[in-house]
Formats: structure tokens, C-alpha cells, sequence
């Protein structure tokens, strides 16, 4: 059965009905009313699935997999009502990414030493209970990617979602769930509480049953994580800069970067927030922009009218947030075609709506006199995050300078920004980059401690 426009969105608001009324009433699984609770039956979970072969983990990862398939669009449809934010057809891109490209249990390696004195396997294990906290940016897509990773590594989880996305997030979690219980596995791999806060938040930083904690989120809850004397992993914050210089195919620069920008309205972290760009070429690629990719130049009192909007009191206006350009201009009072998806200008880089991470899109162009000093203008645009960049040239020692001074977990070149999480590029995809605590592009192995085997003066046959 195809399903059609109407009959998907009766969906969504029954599933958005139904989950008016208390998640727990509603037969959702891993749902609780309390913290504690939660971790208790994570705890009760987990101690069936360190049993478990890696077979049957893999058994539920393919269920998650293709569950993931089947309510992509639901799970977009919903992502995008409850929140405000993001566009239907890339996060739907996004949930058909975590299923078909998130590894299991395959991820997991074993390092292996032999000699005279006997055999020695350093396995990856489990660590058990793994508390998650998870942005409202991308809710499903971290639930379902984060669960994926810690139970193909023999964890279960609970989660802390955003509050401004807990439906979404409880309908990822009870889908996974329902994976794992149509296999023969156990229910509540995956829990949360029907009502997340920092409170709750809090419970679980502290809960001695929880020895390691991923937060996927801005600056705030990672210094939280990582003060929390628990050992975490923190996905934090990012302005990714994309630097163009005179050598590069500036007419598909100015695809990719826009590409990459636009991306589900400029939510994910990794993408495109701002342009550097060489002087010689910077109004070639502006006439690209506009010209062939949908850009609207706003004039300085457009830009002074959306900054006013866009940043309230130095803080992001959350109405903004995740808003086609389209919605943007419309709140400065300027109508625009629907073939508009990006909004530029030239500034300077402290301007608030460059140096900004805003995810919208929304993407300032700095003009720099050559490489060098677009190299240095990159480097402070991305403010020590070391969480992504992109770079567009064909001068493979500028591309490798540009590696190494911006020192983030993912660099892009030559291609939209998405290419990292495996769109059109070669690896694996994760919603969980560990910028913060370097463990860059999360999978399962990242949710294992290792573990030294040793057997003495057997089992080597060389
Ligand atoms: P956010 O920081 O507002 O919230 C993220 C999560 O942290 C939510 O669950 C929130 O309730 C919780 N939280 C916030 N402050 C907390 C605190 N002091 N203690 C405990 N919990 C706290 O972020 P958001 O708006 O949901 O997501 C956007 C931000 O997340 C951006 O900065 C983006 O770059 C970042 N992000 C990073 C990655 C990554 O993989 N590195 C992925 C997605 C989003």
C-alpha cells in the first residue's frame, strides 16, 4: 500500500491525539511516569540482552531498521508539528539514512594478540544502563540511531529527550521496543518518562546504575554531562564555516554549500552556517547563489530587521529556528517566491547573523583578501567547537592546512555538508557527533568499554 498525502497526515494527528493522553495509558512502550522507574527497567533489560547472541541483537537491529523504513514519514510529519521546525521530505531523507546506514553490531571489533606465552582478546563490552539526552532539532533520528548503536553493543538506554519534542521521541522509543519484543527480545531497551525536565535529567546523571552518558545538544547540557563526574560523551554545538577559494568549481560550490545549507531548514549541526569566500571570486559565486540556487540578497536594513527577529536579547529567537527562508522573510515583512530556500548577504564576520550558530537558513558571505586570511576567518568563525567545516578548492595542501588548523570532527570538501553523514558520501551515519570529547562520528563501538582476555601458554598456532 502507498500511502497517500491525506491518509499519512490522518495518521499523524492520531498518533499526536492519542498522545494528548497520558503516554503510559496509551500502552506506549518504555514509557514511565518517573525517572527512577525508568532506569530500573532499562537495568531489568538489559541484564536479557548481555545474554543475548549477537545474532539475535542484530535480529532486533534489522526489525528497528526496517520499522524505521515504514514510519519515516510519520516519524518526519510529526518531527516537524510538534517542533515548528525542519521540512517533511528531508527529515523523511533523514529516517530512511538511520535506517539504511547506522552500522550494528558489525561495528564492534575484537583486537587479538598471540605468542609463546598464550592468546590475549581485547573485546568490546557493554557498559550496561546508558543515559541519553537528546536535542529537539533532530528527535527520532537520535532516538532510533543512539538506541541502534548502544544495543548492538549489549546496552540499553534511557533517554531524557527534549521536552519540546517528547512525542515524537516516545513514538521512536515505543517503536523500538515493539522491535525488540516481535523478535523475542525484551521490552524496554530503550525508556523515558512521560515528562522530561532538568530534574529528571539530573536523576539520571546521578543514578548509580548509570555508568556512562551521551548528550547530543548545545554547549549547556554537555558542560552539564561532562560536570556530572559520570564518564560522558558530549555532541555539542557547532558554526560550521565553508571556505571557497579562486581554485574551486565555484558553480557547483555554490550548489553544495546551498545544498548543504538548506538541508532540513539548516538543522543539522554539521551543516553550512556561513561562507568565507576569496574576494576575486566571492561575487561569482553570490551570482550562482542567486542566480541558479534559490538566494535572496537581503539589503542592510534586511539585515538589521532579521537580526532584530532572529536574535532577541542576544538569545535565539526559538521561533526561528529550523524556518524555511521563505517563513524568515516573511517575518521582516518581505514576500518571495516559493523557489527561494536560502537567505545571503555580505558581512563581516562578527556579524551576529555569521558568527551566530542560528540553524536557519541563512548563510552571511565574508569577503577575505586570499586563502590565509580565509583560513584565520574560519578558524574564529568556528570558535574552538572543533565540530565541523567545509572547504571548497581543488589546492590539495590548502585543503590539508585547512584540515589541520580547524581541527573538527568532520570536514567536508568539495561536496554539501551532508556527505559527512553518509548523503551522497562514502561511511556510516550517526545523529551523535562527539565534537566536545573527541569521539567524533558516534557508532556502537563508542558505547563499549574494553575488555582484556588472557589465556596463558595456549591456543597460539603459529
Ligand atoms: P539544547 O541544548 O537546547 O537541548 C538539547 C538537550 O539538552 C535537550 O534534551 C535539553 O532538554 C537538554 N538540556 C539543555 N540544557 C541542559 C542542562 N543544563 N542540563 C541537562 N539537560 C539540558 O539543544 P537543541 O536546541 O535541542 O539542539 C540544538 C543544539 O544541539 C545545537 O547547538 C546543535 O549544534 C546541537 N547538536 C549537536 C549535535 C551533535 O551531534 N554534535 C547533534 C544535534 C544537535
Amino acid at each position: 500500500m502507498t500511502l497517500n498525502e491525506n491518509l499519512v497526515q490522518d495518521i499523524v494527528k492520531e498518533v499526536m491525539a492519542k498522545m494528548q493522553i497520558s503516554a503510559a495509558s496509551t500502552g506506549m512502550h518504555g514509557v514511565f511516569a518517573d525517572m527512577n522507574e525508568a532506569i530500573e527497567a532499562a537495568k531489568k533489560a538489559q541484564q536479557v540482552v548481555k545474554r543475548m547472541s549477537l545474532d539475535q541483537r542484530e535480529q532486533i537491529i534489522t526489525a528497528i531498521r526496517r520499522k524505521t523504513m515504514e514510519n519515516a514519514e510519520i516519524l518526519a510529519r510529526m518531527g516537524v508539528d510538534e517542533t515548528g521546525m525542519g521540512n517533511v521530505g528531508h527529515k523523511i531523507l533523514k529516517h530512511q539514512l538511520v535506517a539504511q546506514k547506522v552500522p550494528g553490531t558489525e561495528d564492534l571489533h575484537t583486537e587479538a594478540y598471540s605468542g609463546d606465552r598464550g592468546l590475549t582478546l581485547v573485546e568490546m563490552g557493554p557498559f550496561g544502563v546508558i543515559g541519553a539526552i537528546t536535542p529537539c532539532t533532530n528527535p527520532s533520528e537520535t532516538v532510533l540511531c543512539n538506541t541502534m548503536g548502544m544495543l548492538a553493543a549489549g546496552n540499553t538506554v534511557v533517554f531524557n529527550p527534549h521536552p519540546a519534542a517528547i512525542k515524537t521521541s516516545i513514538y521512536a522509543i515505543n517503536l523500538v521496543n515493539e522491535a525488540s519484543i516481535e523478535c523475542g527480545g525484551p521490552d524496554n531497551i530503550a525508556c523515558t518518562v512521560e515528562k522530561p525536565t532538568l530534574e529528571t535529567s539530573n536523576i539520571m546523571m546521578k543514578h548509580k546504575d548509570i555508568p556512562l552518558i551521551a548528550a547530543t545538544g548545545g554547549p549547556g547540557v554537555v558542560t552539564a554531562v561532562l560536570s556530572s563526574g559520570k564518564r560522558g560523551i558530549g555532541a555539542g554545538a557547532g558554526n560550521p564555516p565553508a571556505l571557497v577559494d579562486e581554485t574551486a568549481d565555484i558553480r557547483k560550490a555554490a550548489e553544495d554549500i546551498v545544498n548543504g545549507c538548506t538541508f532540513d531548514n539548516n538543522l543539522p549541526c554539521i551543516a553550512e552556517k556561513e561562507i568565507v569566500a576569496v574576494e576575486s571570486i566571492a561575487d561569482e559565486l553570490m551570482h550562482y547563489m542567486i542566480s541558479e540556487q534559490g538566494c535572496y540578497q537581503i539589503s542592510e536594513k534586511e539585515q538589521e530587521a532579521l537580526t532584530a527577529v532572529v536574535l532577541q536579547n542576544g538569545r535565539l529567537n526559538r521561533k526561528c529556528v529550523g524556518r524555511s527562508a521563505k517563513v524568515l522573510l516573511g517575518m521582516i515583512g518581505v514576500e518571495v517566491p516559493d523557489n527561494i530556500r536560502c537567505i545571503t548577504f555580505y558581512g563581516p564576520k562578527e556579524h551576529p547573523l555569521i558568527a551566530e550558530e542560528l540553524m536557519m537558513p541563512i548563510l552571511g558571505i565574508v569577503k577575505v583578501k586570499d586563502f590565509a586570511e580565509g583560513l584565520q576567518t574560519a578558524v574564529w568563525l568556528e570558535h574552538g567547537n572543533r565540530h565541523s567545516a567545509h572547504i571548497h578548492s581543488k589546492n590539495v595542501d590548502r585543503i590539508t592546512e585547512y584540515a589541520r588548523a580547524l581541527d573538527t570532527a568532520i570536514l567536508v570538501k568539495n561536496g554539501p555538508s551532508y556527505a559527512a553523514l553518509g548523503f551522497g558520501g562514502e561511511s556510516i551515519c550517526t545523529f551523535t557527533i562527539a565534537s566536545r570529547t573527541g569521539e567524533g562520528l558516534t557508532s556502537a563501538k563508542t558505547f563499549t568499554k574494553a575488555r582484556r582476555c588472557v589465556m596463558t601458554d595456549s591456543l597460539c598456532i603459529r
